[in-house]
């Protein structure tokens, strides 16, 4: 196998530990980074320890010394590079800024794999919509590839096979991170769900209206029935329509240890009429990036293989397994 040379777009907390998922790995070479700031090219791969400190001290990629550049328009410069596929670890602030950057690789006559982490059903129907595009540009869009949807929604696909019909899938999650800086966009989207807030509200949020929230709940961030797109990721795959699928869970914005096990139960009925509940529980020592990224790249692995099979398009992380990246 060629090694895969792989973008990651966004470098912030979910981008900087792609960064790091990526290092030992002998079949993907992380060439190309794009953040607010500017861009980072290098054939031969981009190294670590460099990325991460011009992330830290100079505040973007663009301060990486000979492979840096400063440039508002660092996605678009990333795109004319050669690269195989990209994670897309941007924030989807607003809800249609994923679908725009997907509109952008296809207005660039663009060809490849791009993978994303997005959570919102909304943001995840968008791209839907752009699957005959896709086709037609030749790129292979896998959605929703992070922990959940991602992880998480796959096991469910996976757990609903045991049963006639599924009755419900729940998913709850723990997340626990030491500052609320280290993934600031993760943080804001996540407020976005509470009760009285909205995405548009979330994102105008001052650093200090964000501090003062926290403050208010000793740093919790407790979450129930979001609009997450497992549901219409699961729906889409016929488990189940997608009122039956829920989705909460706890962050704790000032401790690395997760308030409770991230898990998913995928209650249903088998074929003899009996109703059982299969559950699949995260090990608590694994971190969210851990989980994110994981996942990110090994759909990223899957979705070069059906590109190389001439296979374009939308497809979620629910309907085809991911790889596992050497
Ligand atoms: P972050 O705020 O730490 O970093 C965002 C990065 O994107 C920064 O490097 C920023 O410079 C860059 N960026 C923003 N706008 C840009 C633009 N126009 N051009 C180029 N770069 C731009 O974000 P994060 O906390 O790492 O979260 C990233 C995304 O991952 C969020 O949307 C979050 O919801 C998602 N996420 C998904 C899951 C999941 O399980 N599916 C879990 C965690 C996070």
């Amino acid at each position: 196998m060629e090694v895969i040379r792989v973008g990651v777009l966004g470098f912030g907390g979910l981008g900087q530990a792609a960064a790091m998922v990526l290092a030992p790995k002998q079949q993907m070479r992380l060439v190309a980074v794009a953040d607010r700031g500017g861009w980072a090219y290098n054939p031969s791969g981009l190294p670590l320890a460099e990325l991460l400190s011009a992330a830290k001290t100079k505040g973007t990629v663009a301060g990486i010394p000979e492979w840096g550049y400063e440039d508002s328009e660092g996605i678009a410069r990333v795109i004319e590079q050669p690269v195989d596929g990209f994670f897309l670890a941007l924030p989807n602030l607003p809800n249609t800024f994923m679908a725009s950057v997907a509109r952008q690789f296809m207005a660039a006559g663009w060809r490849g794999v791009l993978v994303d982490a997005i959570k919102r059903t909304s943001a995840v129907e968008q791209l839907l919509t752009l699957d005959e595009a896709f086709q037609q540009a030749g790129i292979t869009y896998l959605t929703g590839c992070g922990a959940t949807p991602g992880l998480l929604s796959a096991a469910a696909a996976l757990a609903s096979q045991s049963f006639a019909e599924v009755l419900s899938v729940k998913i709850t999650f723990g997340v626990g991170i030491s500052s609320w800086e280290q993934y600031r966009s993760t943080v804001r989207e996540d407020i976005a769900h509470l009760p009285g807030y909205t995405v548009e509200k979330a994102r105008a949020m001052t650093d200090a209206e964000i501090e003062a929230l926290l403050d208010s709940t000793n740093g919790l961030i407790t979450l129930e029935n979001m609009e997450h797109a497992d549901d219409v990721m699961l729906e889409r795959i016929g488990v189940c329509p997608r009122d039956r699928v829920t989705v909460g869970g706890v962050v704790d914005t000032r401790n690395p240890k997760k308030p409770l096990s991230t898990n998913v139960q995928i209650t249903g009925r088998t074929f003899e009429g009996r109703t059982s509940t299969h559950t699949f529980t995260l090990g608590d020592e694994t971190s969210m990036a851990a989980n994110v990224c994981g996942p990110a790249f090994g759909y990223l692995k899957t979705g070069i293989s059906l590109h190389s099979r001439g296979i374009f398009g939308l497809l979620t992380s629910a309907e085809v397994m991911p790889g596992f990246v050497h």
